[in-house]
């Protein structure tokens, strides 16, 4: 079997799998509601709020659009802070549905800065908005949510978070935050195929829903809502990721929110610690802000990282992702979110280390 160390899809575990293979069931009727019910409340849970929460067929990214259009109209004022490809594709949806959008970004590898997005603040009082990404996935960065959030709420601005690559994973307290919307997916920490996006949606999004203009329809959280009283979603949703979900939020409530965060945090930490070893270097030189479900690696000098990473894959069965945006081809990054333990990261750093050697690289 591959050893499948990228930020998302996510391996599954078998009776994950296994779950899948339940013969449809009728989406509107009682059995179906049980599971939209079951699956709500635990996600709720993970979220660690008590805020409306949706699940929406389709990826993140359909997610980040439906946050964008449920919470804005065209023409309002919006800051987005990027570090990053996800960040600057949040700032894409934003504009593209004619949102005025003022963006602040940081390098690659750093961290959003705190002080500077509160400058952006006093700098424009007529800022409705703040798009922030919680996990870089694109550089393996994580952001200061909390103390991010407790600026962007000290300005009573709203706040609609991308936590898609680390909800589940890496704490995130949804309402003691104050965060609007926040964002997640399923094949990133929830150990499930792609197919589902969640919303957790707070009183004050209402507000910002009842008076937004955005062209909306298949992603109207007030569809949602409705269709949610009588355990439905206003279309047909992706049933089979709905039994996936099931299931692993059973063996994830089994594990504990607090093991699981602790198992990413060793996991982590184990990764960074395993490069720096053969001595390479993180793209996340703060070490603070290292994400703890991926890490972003500099491949040594004169080394090709695709063409590494094609040798784990053919050698090692090890599958690693590569560079996004203007980091293709440059980084090559290891997934350690969801389902992964020690045995994976260890299996994944031995590859690397016999690849590394395979392309003249003598690692330490
Ligand atoms: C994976 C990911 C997304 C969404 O990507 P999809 O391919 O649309 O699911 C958005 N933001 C971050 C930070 C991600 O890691």
């Amino acid at each position: 079997m591959e050893n499948l160390r990228i930020p998302g899809p996510t391996p599954c575990p078998e009776p994950v799998l296994q779950a899948m293979t339940k013969q449809m069931v009728n989406h509107r009727g009682s059995e179906f509601a049980e599971i939209t019910n079951n699956v709500t409340a635990s996600l709720k849970n993970f979220f660690q709020t008590k805020n409306d929460l949706f699940i929406l067929t389709g990826s993140g990214t359909g997610g980040m659009e439906a946050a964008i259009v449920n919470m804005l109209s065209a023409g309002d004022k919006v800051l987005s802070v990027s570090n990053g490809v996800f960040g600057d594709r949040f700032a894409t949806i934003a504009t593209t549905f004619g949102a005025d959008v003022t963006t602040l970004k940081f390098e690659q590898g750093k961290a959003d800065d705190v002080d500077a997005v509160k400058k952006a603040l006093d700098s424009d009082p007529k800022i409705k908005a703040v798009l922030l990404t919680h996990n870089e996935t694109s550089t393996g960065v994580t952001n200061p949510l909390e103390q991010l959030a407790k600026v962007v709420k000290s300005y009573d601005k709203l706040l609609i978070v991308d936590c898609i690559s680390s909800m589940g994973s890496i704490d995130v307290q949804t309402d003691k935050w104050g965060i609007d919307v926040a964002l997640s997916g399923s094949q990133k920490g929830w150990m499930v195929p792609p197919g589902l996006a969640f919303a957790a949606v707070s009183e004050k999004a209402w507000k910002a829903h009842a008076a937004s203009k955005m062209p909306k329809f298949y992603w109207d959280f007030a569809k949602a809502k409705k269709y949610l009283e009588k355990g439905q979603t206003p279309w047909t949703p992706a049933v089979s990721v709905f039994y996936a979900m099931n299931t692993s939020l059973k063996m994830m409530e089994a594990e504990g929110l607090q093991n699981i965060f602790a198992r990413h945090a060793k996991l982590g930490a184990m990764t960074r610690k395993g490069v720096k070893d053969m001595g390479l270097k993180l793209l996340a030189a703060d070490e603070k802000y290292a994400s703890n479900t991926v890490t972003a690696v500099w491949p040594p000098a004169g080394i090709d990282p695709d063409k590494l990473r094609k040798t784990l894959r053919e050698k090692s069965k090890v599958v690693l992702s590569g560079g996004q945006g203007a980091l293709e081809g440059k980084i090559f990054r290891i997934g350690h979110l969801g389902m992964c333990n020690e045995k994976d990261i260890e299996n994944a750093l031995v590859a690397l280390k016999s690849g590394l050697k395979d392309h003249g690289f003598a690692a330490k």
